[in-house]
């Protein structure tokens, strides 16, 4: 039997954090390592299993990443984007695989992705579901065989404490129907729909953004052509999928080349 992988999650304190300390200690192969949240937080000195309301476990919360870092084989982050480029830079350093999961990065901060990437290996996917990384798949299917006289519209829905919009999901699923059509998404790419529009440029992806309650996350991809309208959807009731998917992710680096992966990779869905 070979030693269970050490695992640390900076940012455990949020609402995925709790669900990432929750899914790693319940999960055979690994063990939490150490855990972080921001400095001034409430929850620096207490236990991560007891905020995660899974019990002691041993690992104190501390507001300093490096040596949490630097002791973990896979570090698990849904933060914040400037702190996961500092988490980025601390575990290419250390030599820890890292696993990501934070959406709204800038080009600067994606570039850090990057360069982690050139010594460890990096998992990031605006969505860690296995539902989510099949849509993707069949998005990109479903556009590759549909012309563009089908419009391709998607449109999502999350809670109302949710900070980037389009979600970092509609993005992804945006980028995969580019990719099966085979044109440049952000050429094509149309957020905002508000006065006089005129009439929907052929070929435009375009994205409808819906915040309210405590809605996990929804997404619609739909085909919509003269007579017929293809719709795909998928629904999210519980963050534990996201968790699930970021810890399979990091049991999955052990071994892996430094590179950027994505979970198509972890669930061996490449062509
Ligand atoms: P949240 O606000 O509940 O949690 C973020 C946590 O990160 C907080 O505890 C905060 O204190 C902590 N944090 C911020 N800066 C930090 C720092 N410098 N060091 C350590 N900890 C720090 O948010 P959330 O709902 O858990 O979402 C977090 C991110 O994950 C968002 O970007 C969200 O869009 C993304 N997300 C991704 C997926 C996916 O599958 N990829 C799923 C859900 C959420």
């Amino acid at each position: 039997m070979s030693e269970p992988m050490k695992i640390a999650v900076v940012g455990c304190a949020g609402r995925m954090g709790r669900m990432l300390v929750s899914e790693v200690m319940s999960r055979e192969g690994c063990v939490l390592s150490g855990a972080t949240d921001r400095p001034g937080s409430d929850f620096i000195g207490m236990d991560a299993g007891v905020v995660a309301g899974k019990g002691e476990s041993g690992v104190i919360i501390t507001d300093d990443p490096a040596p949490v870092i630097a002791e973990a084989q896979a570090v698990i982050d849904f933060t914040a984007p400037e702190a996961t480029e500092e988490h980025l830079r601390l575990a290419a350093q250390a030599g820890c695989a890292f696993v990501g999961g934070t959406t709204g990065l800038n080009e600067t901060q994606k570039n850090a992705i990057n360069l982690a990437a050139r010594h460890v290996p990096v998992v990031f996917a605006a969505n860690m579901s296995v539902g989510v990384t099949l849509l993707g798949e069949l998005t990109r299917k479903v556009a590759k065989v549909l012309g563009d006289d089908y419009d391709i519209e998607i449109v999502e829905m999350h809670h109302r404490h949710k900070v980037d919009a389009p979600s970092g999901t509609a993005l992804l699923l945006g980028h995969a129907a580019a990719e099966g059509r085979g044109v440049d998404h952000d050429e094509k790419k149309q957020a905002v729909r508000d006065g006089h529009t005129g009439p929907r440029p052929r070929g435009e992806i375009g994205y409808a953004t819906l915040r309210g309650g405590d809605v996990v996350g929804e997404h619609t991809v739909i085909f919509a052509a003269e007579g017929e309208r293809i719709e795909l959807t998928h629904k999210a009731s519980a963050r534990q999928v996201f968790a699930a998917g970021a810890v399979r992710a990091a049991l999955w680096t052990k071994g892996q080349p430094a590179a950027v992966y994505d979970m198509t990779d972890v669930l061996g869905l490449k062509d």
